[in-house]
Formats: structure tokens, C-alpha cells, sequence
């Protein structure tokens, strides 16, 4: 009769005497490596259990081994570096905009140390944090002041609670959006204690209709920039001069959310009618408010440029402390700011704009090459450059579209599903898109330093065995 193999599995004590649990014991909590041995351990219990052959892999250093590999899965970060190659350049899930190499330093150098934060330090006294943006964007804006929040959300619903709490604003029905899941704009008015007042039709609002609406309880009249819709055929809406105009008649206020914050022209990479905060300041908007990570190409933020006295009433909100943004963007966002004041500097530096401005021809030769390299790649059984439309942004400006050049790959042992998978769980992770049975990578926001990673990553997870690792 063979011996009970229970009996061979070695105890708690034995594994954590084995030379690879030795040297874990200086980087994990002496209960995770024993918690980690017990599950190892247990396995292994239900596995002789169940009657299989556990042959050479009960003994102290095969338990060792796995319970290094476990815990370094386990306690793996969350947040993981990814190389994105869905093409999308504002990806909301990825972190929509990469900042400048200079922004993200300046981030680190204020992550590590101290600034003068809330410090004039020519008068040694205590100043205002806003005081490090203020200056930058009213250049670029052309506003009175400016001040910055959290992002976006944050600074309409500061904006309309500060200014209109308890009054009315009028928007136009066309304009009722809902932006990335929960952001709609009938909802973020109503946590901002201002109510809401809807004009004209889905297709039609007419300076009329926002004429009419004005009573004695109005403070505002307000545009929404329809960032992630268009409405086309029979339409028409109200030119901002024109509701600057009304509202200047009635001595009301009139907000502009443009949304996705363009600095510059973006005719020049293709999109039409993406508003610049600029020209809205200069068609006389009271307040103007955009993104810092959408098209401005900076760290998460929201930018409420304006009238000064405005600026001074948000600022004062108690919502401020609670929406005002810590050192490391503050430190990101006037760095990305200053890169606009030399416009080449801008679409130089800011991987949006670069990105953007890669030109098709560029992108087609960096298709054809990786196709090439990927060709070579022992598991992949297809790999070719091919044309085709990517979006700008996912959560941000679905609806932009622009030509790019893809790689689709096929592997030899993998399906599409699992080859992404496996791609995602990497180390890099990538992110590619899944089509038609490929898997197809977009070469726009592949960073050319990524490309020997990228080609590793994939070396590694078409050649992995399928049965082997935790993952
Ligand atoms: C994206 C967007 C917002 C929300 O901005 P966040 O910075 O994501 O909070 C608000 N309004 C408009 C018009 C937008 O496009």
C-alpha cells in the first residue's frame, strides 16, 4: 500500500524555512507569506483530495516557488502602466490625457518636496494657490481671472451654485447633455442648488425662446458645448454674441461650457467648430469653463475663466476648499499652461496635440514596420498594416473622427479574446481593440519608445503556455 501522501506535504515552518521565503521576508509581512504558504498548502490538500498525482510538487521548494509567485501577483499595484494602442486618444478608462514630459516632472519635483504653494515669496506672506495658474490663463484666454477645480464637473456645479443658487439659468433643450456616465447637466444643476430653465426644442432654439423665458428670478444664461453629440438636418441655435448681447440687455450673466478646453485651432487637425476658450471670452462670455485632460492636453482639472468679481464669488464658495486641486496637478497644470504661451513649444511638447498631429503618412510607415517586426514573432500568424478611422476620445469626443493605420494581428494558438487578454494582463499591459477575429493595434498613441515593449509583450504572451501561471 503507498504511503498517505498527506503525510509527505511539508508544514507551515518547513516552507518558510526555504531559502526563497527567506528573502521574501524582507519585502512582505511575515502573516502574508504565512497566510499565502496556507493557501498554497490547502491546494494542494484539495488536489490529493480529489485523487490527482501531485508527483515532485509537494516538497518545500515547489511550495516555495509558488508562493513567491502568488504573492507577487497578489500584491501586484492596481495601477499599472499601459501602452495604448486602442488609438483613442483621450481614453477616459486609460487616463484620457498623457501630460508633458515637463509637466510630469514638475508634478514629481512637487510630490517630493515643498513649493510655495499658498507663499508669496518675495513678501514672505500667505497668498492664494490659484495665484499659480491665475496669470497663465488669463494670457491665453484673455480673461479678467481665472481659477481651476477638480475638473470640469466641479467647476460648473462651483460656477452655478456660487453665482445662481436659488435663480434661474436658461440652457437651451439641445444642450441638456450627459457627458461620461454621470455627468448630465439637469442632474449637476440640481446639486448645484440652481434651476434649471429649458428653451427651445431638441433641434431648435431661437434667441426668442431664451428672450421669453427671462423673469425677475433669472441669474444666467448659459451654453453647453454638445461635445459628444451633433445634431445635423433641420437645426438652429443661438450664436453666443447674440445670447451675449441679450443677456447685456437684461443684465444677466451668460456661462460658456466649452468642454473639452482647445487653446488653438483645431481645424488644423481636422476637427470643425471645437470651441476655443479664447474666443468665447472675446465674444464677451461672463465665465467660460473647460476641461485641464481633454483637449488642453494637461492633468485632470476644471478651468473657470472670467469676470474678476465672478472669479473672487467662486472662489469664496465653500465648495472650494472641498474642489480645489492639490500641488502635483497645480504644479501639471501651470507647467502645461506656460508650454501654450509659444504656441510651436505647445504642439511640440503636449503628447495630445502631437498625437493628433502625427501625420498619415508617418503613421503608415510606423504600421508597416511593426508588421513587419511582429511577422517575425514566433506564434504570430498574421501581422499587417492596414488603413483605417479612429476616435479622438472616448468618453470625451466620441464623435471625432480620424484616419490612422492599424496593425491587425492573428495568433497561431490564441483567439483574439484571449490574445487581448493576455496582452492586457501583461507586463506592460496593452490595450488594443478586438475586430473580425484580429486583434488591431492603433500606432497613433503607441509612443515610439513603447514600440520594443510592445513587440516584447507580445513575444511573451503568444509564446506563454496556456496552463501555465495563476493568471
Ligand atoms: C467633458 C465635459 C464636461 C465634464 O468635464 P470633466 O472634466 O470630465 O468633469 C462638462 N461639460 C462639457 C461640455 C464637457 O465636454
Amino acid at each position: 500500500m503507498a504511503a498517505n501522501p498527506f503525510r509527505n506535504l511539508p508544514s507551515v515552518n518547513a516552507v518558510l524555512e526555504a531559502p526563497a521565503i527567506q528573502a521574501l521576508e524582507r519585502e512582505h509581512a511575515h502573516e502574508l507569506i504565512v497566510a499565502a504558504i496556507r493557501q498554497e498548502l490547502d491546494g494542494v490538500r484539495q488536489r490529493l483530495s480529489a485523487g490527482e498525482a501531485i508527483d515532485g510538487e509537494a516538497d518545500a521548494g515547489m511550495i516555495s516557488a509558488r508562493v513567491v509567485e502568488r504573492l507577487r501577483h497578489e500584491l501586484r499595484p492596481k495601477l499599472r502602466r499601459v501602452i495604448n494602442a486602442t488609438g483613442i486618444v483621450l481614453h477616459t478608462n486609460l487616463g484620457r490625457a498623457p501630460v508633458a514630459e515637463e509637466a510630469a516632472r514638475a508634478a514629481y519635483e512637487a510630490a517630493r518636496g515643498y513649493l510655495n504653494l499658498e507663499l508669496d515669496l518675495a513678501t514672505g506672506e500667505r497668498t492664494s494657490r490659484q495665484d499659480a495658474i491665475r496669470e497663465w490663463v488669463c494670457r491665453l484666454t484673455g480673461a479678467e481671472s481665472a481659477t481651476a477645480v477638480n475638473n470640469n464637473a466641479a467647476a460648473t456645479v462651483i460656477a452655478l451654485r456660487a453665482l445662481c443658487h436659488g435663480q434661474e439659468v436658461i440652457i437651451s433643450r439641445g444642450q441638456l447633455i450627459e457627458i461620461g456616465g454621470s455627468f448630465r447637466i439637469p442632474e449637476i444643476m440640481a446639486v448645484s442648488g440652481a434651476i434649471l430653465r429649458e428653451v427651445g426644442t431638441t433641434n431648435i432654439t431661437r434667441l426668442g425662446d431664451f428672450e421669453r423665458a427671462i423673469g425677475p428670478n433669472t441669474a444666467a444664461l448659459m451654453q453647453i458645448h454638445t461635445s459628444n453629440y451633433r445634431i445635423s438636418g433641420f437645426t438652429e441655435s443661438v450664436p453666443l454674441a447674440d445670447l451675449v448681447a441679450l443677456g447685456r440687455r437684461h443684465n444677466l450673466k451668460v456661462i460658456d461650457d466649452i468642454g473639452s478646453g482647445a487653446m488653438l485651432d483645431f481645424s488644423r487637425f481636422g476637427f470643425e467648430g471645437e470651441p476655443v476658450a479664447r474666443d468665447s471670452i472675446a465674444a464677451g462670455a461672463d465665465l467660460v469653463l473647460f476641461s485641464g485632460d481633454k483637449l488642453l492636453g494637461g492633468p485632470q482639472a476644471g478651468i473657470l475663466a472670467g469676470k474678476r468679481d465672478w472669479i473672487k464669488r467662486i472662489e469664496k464658495d465653500p465648495l472650494m476648499r472641498a474642489f480645489r486641486l492639490d500641488k502635483m496637478t497645480l504644479a501639471a497644470l501651470e507647467t502645461t499652461l506656460r508650454l501654450y504661451l509659444n504656441e510651436e513649444s505647445a504642439l511640440r511638447d503636449v503628447p495630445v496635440l502631437r498625437l493628433l498631429g502625427t501625420p498619415l503618412g508617418e503613421l503608415q510607415q510606423r504600421a508597416e514596420e511593426l508588421a513587419v517586426r511582429l511577422r517575425d514573432v514566433p506564434g504570430i500568424a498574421s501581422a499587417s498594416a492596414i488603413a483605417d478611422i479612429a476616435y479622438v476620445g472616448g468618453g470625451s469626443l466620441p464623435d471625432q473622427k480620424m484616419s490612422t493605420w492599424v496593425v491587425e494581428l492573428t495568433a497561431r494558438d490564441l483567439d483574439e479574446t484571449a490574445f487581448a487578454r493576455r496582452l492586457r494582463l501583461g507586463d506592460p499591459a496593452v490595450m488594443g481593440r478586438v475586430r473580425e477575429g484580429k486583434l488591431v493595434l492603433d500606432v497613433r498613441t503607441i509612443f515610439p519608445e513603447q514600440i520594443e515593449p510592445l513587440v516584447r509583450a507580445i513575444g511573451s504572451v503568444v509564446n506563454q503556455n496556456s496552463t501555465s501561471g495563476v493568471i
